[in-house]
């Protein structure tokens, strides 16, 4: 038997490691902002392309590289950053990896236009998949270019794994923000496609948050400042009033590296405990430093996780401090914080690009695909969708054997009640018969079944009913509108914006009737006809947190992901009451759900008492 061993070439070793730092558009964009801010420059500015994919280029006025470094920077493990392993511990530069530009060499064409400030000639340097293909002594702006072309050219299959413009840009727009936010004192642009999405000035904190988010963030931040021997914490907070049902902006920078920490999440959320309603999400921007010594950056090339010696202490540090901040702001909220009046910037300009709006349908898909329910099969359930006809299932109250006591009641208690939820569906005039319910806690509805009774939880079953409702309607492209008496406006952040503006269709099908304003502002119109009396603003916002949520969290397919969101948004909350009409209507809407056990998101709906547990209870 030959060997059979041998070395991978460095352009396919290169190209399997790029797999590892480059994902997308945004992860090259991360690295080549990065190594402008570690070259020390003033002044960065990115331009990119069709969301990156044809284009990513970087111009700083850093230090530069002379003609060797220029070289070797596309070397693998090619770093100026550290020298020896205990350097990993003092590190302060963004990269140290040495693994960047490899990286992006390797799938992508590459030009480096490099210049010293020192050097009178600069070098200009092609390389295409790992090879050099041109090196020349070129006249250029001392500092450094770095253009990418058509990223992942020579690897279709990443290629074509990259999302829409829309999803792409998105994240390029957050992890730019990012860097930005973190350098407040360099200068930055960001170009997409020929117009100016961002024109950042150097300056302070604040100023540079209002620059980014617009400028009602001026009223609404609380400085933070708590210097301790262990880590020292500035930034803002967001006052509580100004929490919002979405997430909002949430920062952590840990020596100015962007951190996604849920612990010390949780320590900032807790310390607004009675402040704010236990659903509302506070912004923050919080600056960490630490010694480097005693946390741990070297997990994942471009994990934005980050191990803690002492965890607890940084925890409680935090807490304490934003807490102490709320709490002067709540003695004094009238106390005028520095705010930046005179600093008024657009923070887009007006002609920014419209996103055309991508629609991806894909024909085979089936939301109920995988969702055949062994419950429901094995009590002979129609298993054919039958939409929203307005027809409960067949046989269910058989199953259940409600009794039909107290009909005439329950009909006369119910005629001079609004029918809130059951739009399309009237239990008693389709003759089936109203049941006995109860609700409990305005929380759990009540209600008998055959073999004992049968608690459901009325927001999730509301969710799963409003769920299969959206993505019926997404299918068909035709949602009812409630034109709204007095259209709200609403203000985006950008990467929201673009969101919006990405889902315009499919928002549009669901019956929200928006229009853009510019400038990241929209206008409300109209309401999908299922949300009567709700807030637009908070209605948009949530479906859009919940949105970006299950975008990164769980890689939901948009409009699969879309009803849910609007589902978790609209579905009617613990804590409101129900008349006994609403009640039956929505176990009756429930039972005509395809899947009416569990939820959007597979939690249960519903559950049963049998006599038999009741018996066992009572020790019988
Ligand atoms: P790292 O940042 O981890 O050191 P990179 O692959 O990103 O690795 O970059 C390799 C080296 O190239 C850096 O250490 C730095 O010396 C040099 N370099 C990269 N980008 C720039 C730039 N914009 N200006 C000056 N030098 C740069
Ligand atoms: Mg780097």
């Amino acid at each position: 038997m030959p060997d059979i061993i041998q070395l991978l070439p460095d352009s396919v070793a290169n190209q399997i490691a790029a797999g590892e730092v480059i994902q997308r558009p945004a992860s090259a964009v991360k690295e080549l902002l990065e190594n402008a801010v570690d070259a020390g420059s003033t002044s960065i500015k990115l331009i990119v392309k069709d969301a990156g994919k044809t284009l990513i280029q970087v111009i700083d006025n850093g230090c530069g590289m002379s003609l060797t470094d220029a070289r070797m920077c596309f070397e693998r493990h090619a770093t100026s950053k550290i020298k020896k392993a205990d350097d990993l511990f003092a590190i302060r530069t963004m990269g140290f990896r040495g693994e960047a530009l490899a990286s992006i060499a390797a799938i992508a064409q590459v030009e480096l236009k490099t210049r010293k400030h020192e050097d009178e000639i600069g070098t200009l340097l092609s390389i295409e998949g790992s090879e050099v293909k041109s090196q020349e002594p070129c006249s250029c702006p001392a500092g450094t270019s770095i253009a990418m072309k058509n990223l992942f050219y020579n690897v279709p299959a990443r290629r074509n794994f990259l999302k829409s413009d829309g999803v792409e840009l998105r994240h390029i727009i957050d992890e730019f923000q990012r860097v930005a936010i973190s350098n407040h004192n360099i200068a930055f642009s960001f170009h997409h496609n020929n117009t100016e999405m961002f024109h950042l000035e150097p300056g302070t904190l604040r100023q540079r948050v209002v620059a980014i988010f617009g400028q009602p963030y001026n009223q609404r931040l609380v400085p933070v400042e708590e210097e301790t021997n262990i880590l020292t914490v500035s930034g803002f907070v967001g006052k509580p009033e100004f929490a919002r049902k979405t997430r909002g902006e949430q920062f952590f920078f840990l020596n100015k590296r962007f951190i996604k920490n849920a612990y010390l999440h949780h320590a900032v959320q807790g310390a607004y405990e009675e402040l704010m309603p236990a659903d509302s999400h506070a912004s923050y921007f919080l600056m960490m430093e630490i010694d480097p010594k005693s946390i741990d950056i070297n997990i994942h090339p471009t994990k934005t996780e980050i191990k803690f010696e002492d965890e607890r202490s940084v925890y409680a540090i935090l807490r304490s401090a934003v807490k102490r901040a709320l709490g002067q702001y709540n003695i004094a909220p009238t106390l005028d914080f520095e705010q930046e009046m005179s600093f008024e910037v657009p923070y887009r300009s007006k002609n920014a690009p419209v996103e055309s709006p991508g629609v991806y349908i894909n024909p085979e898909f089936n939301p109920f695909e995988q969702e055949t329910s062994p419950k429901a099969s094995s009590h002979g359930f129609s298993k054919s969708y039958n939409g929203y006809s307005g027809k409960a299932t067949p046989g269910w109250e058989q199953l259940y054997d409600i009794p039909e006591v107290n009909r005439e009641e329950t009909e006369a208690e119910g005629q001079d009640v609004q029918h809130t939820i059951s739009t399309d569906w009237d239990a008693s005039a389709q003759g089936a018969a109203p049941k006995v319910t109860y609700q409990l806690h305005n929380k759990y509805i009540l209600t008998h079944i055959k073999s004992g009774f049968m608690v459901i939880d009325q927001q999730r079953a509301h969710e799963r009913i409003l769920y299969e409702r959206c993505l019926d309607t997404l299918e068909k492209q035709k949602g009812n509108s409630q034109q709204e008496l007095f259209p709200q406006t609403i203000e985006l952040p950008p990467a929201d914006a673009a969101l919006v503006k990405e889902l315009e269709k499919e928002i549009a099908a669901l019956g929200f009737d928006i229009r853009e304003f510019g400038n990241n502002t929209f206008i409300i119109h109209g309401l999908p006809a299922e949300a009567p009396g709700t807030n637009g603003r908070e209605l948009l916002e949530g479906i859009i947190e919940h949105y970006k949520t299950n975008l990164t969290e769980l890689k939901l397919e948009k409009r699969e992901n879309l009803a849910r969101s609007m589902a978790r948004n609209m579905a009617i909350r613990p804590g409101k009451p129900l008349t006994a009409q609403e009640m039956n209507g929505l176990i009756d809407e429930l039972f005509a759900c395809r899947m009416p056990y569990a939820s959007p998101s597979g939690k249960p709906t519903l559950t049963t008492f049998t006599l038999d547990d009741l018996d066992r209870r009572f020790k019988r």
